[in-house]
Formats: structure tokens, sequence, C-alpha cells
């Protein structure tokens, strides 16, 4: 294999990784007259962009704070989000032709409901403003030198090296393998002697094996709003069953929580007491079934459903103490203990990453190696479901578009 060696570097920093950090960091080091280049793996940049809330991008969250990141450090991200806000990211989607419309919770996606439009922002104005995109780089390995880095990569067959004087490593985290994610940031920070908090798959479905497996699949595709909880913390949003297990926004949001061995409790019916429910009706219509009443809560299947674990046959006014603990506990305190999550491959996120004790939480500079700046996922930051991910991703990136 040939190798070509540019031993001057062009470039006041080299980004490692074509993503939403990576463009965010290269645009803004333009608009300060700092010279980038992005070496990308893919053959386009901003691949999980354009995948994005199902092709939408939800791009960030208004009611974003550092509340709804997952952190060893839940401080750390404070200062990012000081230096870039929500509304600075509002602003600068705008100002470049994309008008946000919130769809839920805060959520804000492009009026064109078109993720390529986000992508395209970042793609014409580093094209304006001469800061190069190489895609068909797969960067093997950054090497610390005199006075910066050597970055060596891979293009088209040929192995090449740069030199610059600072590196970015924005190339994301582990979800996903075909659609370029790599361990590259993780391997070359452990490599450097940076620590890595321990990583695991996020905003990711969960699986359920065991006696009541048939159930779960018996209800697949059917969805119902729920209060998901763990010891700590819960989640009101719909979950989605699957002939493997759960799925749904709030499933997602408390996995980022979830640890293999634990249970989550369902409250299938949040908002209301089951109890007093029945006790109403009981009064008037004595004789009704159980699963009638039922199947005014939820849908027919889901009622009939129920017949695994409730006597739902029985008329209202003949359920007894013990019946109506049984109903009691089963739709306000439903206990599932998911048997694993679906992996990188169908997880949104990853949680953990370089640790937060490594980086200056201003300007996220590694502490030990002056120069070498890492952002977005790589880092142990992780966002709620929502736009959140791209909110720390974008922030991440401004702020190591000022330092390097
Ligand atoms: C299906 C899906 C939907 C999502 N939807 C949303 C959403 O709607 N809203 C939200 O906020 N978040 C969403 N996320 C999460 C969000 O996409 C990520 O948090 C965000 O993209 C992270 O940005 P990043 O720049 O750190 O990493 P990435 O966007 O992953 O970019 C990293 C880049 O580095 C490149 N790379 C990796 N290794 C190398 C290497 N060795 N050499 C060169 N390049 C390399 C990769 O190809 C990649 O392009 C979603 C994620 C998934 C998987």
């Amino acid at each position: 294999m040939a190798t070509k060696i540019t031993k001057q570097s062009q470039f006041d920093a080299i980004i490692i990784g074509g993503g939403a950090c990576g463009l965010m960091c290269a645009v803004q080091a333009g608009f300060l007259g700092k010279r980038t280049l992005i070496l990308e793996k893919n053959d386009r940049p901003g691949a999980k962009i354009l995948i994005s809330g199902g092709g939408r991008c939800n791009y960030t969250n208004m009611y974003a704070t550092d509340q709804q990141f997952i952190s060893q450090n839940p401080h750390f991200c404070k200062s990012a989000f000081s230096q870039w806000s929500v509304e600075d990211t509002i602003i600068f989607f705008e100002t470049y032709g994309i008008e946000g419309q919130e769809k839920t919770l805060g959520q804000l996606f492009p009026v064109s409901n078109k993720a390529k439009d986000v992508v395209e922002v970042f793609t014409s104005l580093c094209l304006d403003m001469d800061q190069p995109i190489w895609c068909d780089a797969d960067v093997k390995a950054v090497e610390q030198t005199d006075g910066g880095f050597t970055v060596r990569f891979e293009r088209y067959g040929r192995e090449e090296r740069l030199f610059a004087p600072k590196v970015v490593m924005a190339a994301g985290g582990l979800p996903i393998a075909k659609m370029g994610a790599t361990d590259f940031a993780l391997r070359t920070a452990r490599n450097l002697g940076l620590k890595v908090t321990e990583t695991a798959p996020a905003l990711v479905p969960l699986t359920i094996t065991g006696k009541n497996q048939d159930w779960y699949e018996a209800l697949s595709g059917n969805s119902i709003f729920c209060r998901v909880s763990n010891e700590k913390n819960s989640f009101e949003e719909n979950i989605l069953f699957t002939h493997w297990g759960l799925s749904g926004p709030a499933i997602l949001q408390i996995s980022s929580y979830w640890r293999p061995g634990e249970t989550i409790e369902l409250d299938m019916l949040p908002h209301d007491n089951i109890l007093d429910i029945i006790e109403t009706e009981r009064q008037t219509n004595g004789k009704r079934p159980l699963a009638g009443l039922l199947a005014n809560l939820y849908t027919r299947k889901f009622a009939d459903a129920l017949a695994k674990f409730l006597p739902i046959e029985k008329n209202l006014a003949s359920l007894t103490k013990t019946d109506m603990d049984a109903i009691n506990n089963l739709i306000h305190h439903f206990v599932v203990k998911p048997a694993g999550d679906k992996g990188y491959d169908k997880a949104e996120v990853m949680r953990g990453g370089v640790s937060t004790d490594e980086l200056s939480s201003k300007t996220l500079e590694s502490k030990k190696i002056p120069g070498l700046f890492f952002g977005g996922e790589c880092v142990d930051v992780t966002g709620w479901l929502g736009g959140y991910n791209f909110q720390w991703a974008w922030a991440s990136g401004f702020v190591i578009a000022q330092g390097i």
C-alpha cells in the first residue's frame, strides 16, 4: 500500500468524524477564521442526522436543561450549555433557513420534516468557508508528535498521514456499526492513557424472556400510555409491546437508567385509580364484566389479554378483596424484569464514554494531552430521548471550536 505523507498542516485542527458534533465544530471554527479538515469514514457526512427522528431529525428540545443528561458527573455539561443554549441552536438553524416545529414534549423538528435539510446547512457552510470534508477517510490512529498530532488514515486504498496542532475527536459512540459507528474515539482515548467510563447501549428496547413471553408476543404491535419507573426515575409516555419484549418512548427513556438484573415497574393507568373507577361503576352497573370496563380504558385486545392475570369474566359486583388487590397490583404496579436489551444495533445512543474527569468542562480539551478535544457522543454525557443528544453534540462542537 502506497503511503503519502503530508508533513506541514494547513489546518488549525483535524476533526475526526463528520457527524453532528464534528460538523458544528467545523462551521463554528470557520466563523472564527480557523481552518479545519473533517475526516469522515462514511461516503457522506451526517449519516445519523439523516436517519434521526425517523428521517425528520429532532434537532433539539425546547425544555432541555442539564437535568436530562446522564453522566458520572452530572454537572459537567453545564458549562457547554451555558456557552451554547437551546436558543442558540434554534437561532442558528433559523438563520440558515430551518424553522422548527414542536411535535411533542418540546421536541423540535424542521418544518420541512427533512433531516437532509439539517445536513445541508453544514455542508453548504463548510463549502462556502472552505472547510473541507474528506469522506471515505477511515482514521486509523492519532499519535502525539512535536507541537501537535499525526493523524493516520486510509482513503481510497491509500494510507495517508496529516499533521495538525490540534485534533478533535468527534467520532461518535458505538450504536449502529452499519452506519459507520466505531470504537475509535474510545480506543484512542484508552491508548493515550485516558479513562473511559463503562459504556452500554442506551435509549434501547428491552427484551423479555421466561414465563410471560407469550403474553408480550400476543400483544405485539399494541401500545399503551404508561408511567415507567425504577427506583429513582420515571417517564410517562407510550410503551409498545413487541414479540420479543418492550419498546416505545417510555421504555427507551428508562432503558438508559436500567442495569441488567433490575426490575422496572409499569403503571398502566398513571392518571387514575383503577379501584376508584371500579367502585364508582359497581354502584350503578354491578353486573358489568370487568372485561367491559377494561375495554373502556384500553384497546379490546389489551383488555382481553389481561385475562392471563385477572378474572376479567367476573362481574364488578362479585370481585373480592383479593381480586381487587390483584387488579390494583397489575394495573398500577406491573413489575417487569427485562432479560436484556436489544444491543448497539437498536440503540439510539451510547451511555458512558470518555470520562469527564479527563476533560475541561469549559473547553472539552484533554487535561493530560493539550490540543486534543473530545465532543459529542463519545464523551460520558448521554441525553434523554427527544432532541437532547443533538443539543449536546451541537453545544460540544461549538465549545471545541472556540478552543482550537
Ligand atoms: C436511529 C437513531 C435516531 C436518532 N434520533 C435522534 C434524534 O432525533 N434526536 C437526537 O437528539 N438524537 C438522535 N439520535 C442520537 C444522535 O444521532 C447522536 O447522539 C449524535 O449523532 C451524536 O453525534 P456525534 O457527532 O457525537 O456522533 P455521530 O453523529 O455518530 O458522528 C460520528 C461520525 O464519526 C465517524 N467515524 C467514526 N469512526 C471514525 C473513524 N475511525 N474515522 C473517520 N470517521 C469516523 C462516523 O462515521 C460518524 O459519521 C439518534 C440516533 C439513532 C441511532
